[in-house]
């Protein structure tokens, strides 16, 4: 676990409100868009810190190293120099950070399914982990029973309910997706889970 910085539960926050939001604009699909569109800005800075964040924590953390081996503080000082700069420098580039192409493309689907315009959402290549309209899998593959806070697994696109998932991780950190014929054989990371919005609202608007 990475600790220090939670984005699973910032995305979770970003992702309900923009269901929200697309909830509450029902009506009004301009205002909703311009909406959407701020909220979208807010993600992508949030990505962004996010990157920053972990590539200051990596250089400070190979500073320290490089700084310990060397024990030449006329050296040192150089390379203190140096990583200044290129922290000072960095700029991420988020546009494939996987949590806004995920937060992205859960929004999508809800707005289509909210403008009837649920068919194909584009081709892309990795269609083989999103399932389509209409498939949406209400059943958790852990307990067998109805979902009630599912959360997909971005690793693999594999939805599961949080309460499982974490149980199962937790009392073995070798839990491997359960999905039949699954491709990811690894073990389940919880970083990797994030709140899946479009499932949920399937489970609110098809009650058992
Ligand atoms: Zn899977």
């Amino acid at each position: 676990m990475t600790g220090h910085f939670n984005m699973g539960v910032l995305m979770g926050h970003f992702l309900k409100t923009s269901e929200n939001v697309i909830t509450y604009y029902d009506t009004n699909k301009n205002e909703r868009d311009s909406v959407l569109r701020k909220l979208q800005g807010i993600v992508e800075k949030s990505c962004e810190y996010e990157e920053k964040f972990n590539h200051m924590t990596r250089t400070i953390r190979e500073l320290t190293r490089s700084m310990e081996s060397s024990g030449d503080p006329e050296k040192n000082k150089d390379l203190f120099k140096e990583k200044k700069n290129e922290l000072i420098e960095y700029t991420p580039d988020v546009s494939n950070n996987k949590n806004l192409r995920e937060y992205l493309s859960q929004v999508q689907e809800i707005v289509n399914c909210t403008d009837g315009t649920a068919e194909p959402t584009q081709d892309d290549d990795d269609d083989d982990i999103e399932m389509t309209q209409g498939e949406i899998n209400v059943i958790d593959p852990f307990t067998k029973k109805r979902m009630t806070d599912p959360v997909k697994n971005k690793a693999c696109g594999h939805v599961y309910d949080r309460a499982s998932v974490t149980q199962m991780v937790n009392v073995n950190r070798n839990t491997k997706c359960p999905v039949v014929g699954c491709g990811d054989r690894s073990p389940i990371l919880l970083e990797n889970i994030i709140t899946d919005i479009v499932t949920r609202r399937h489970l609110q608007n098809n009650p058992a």
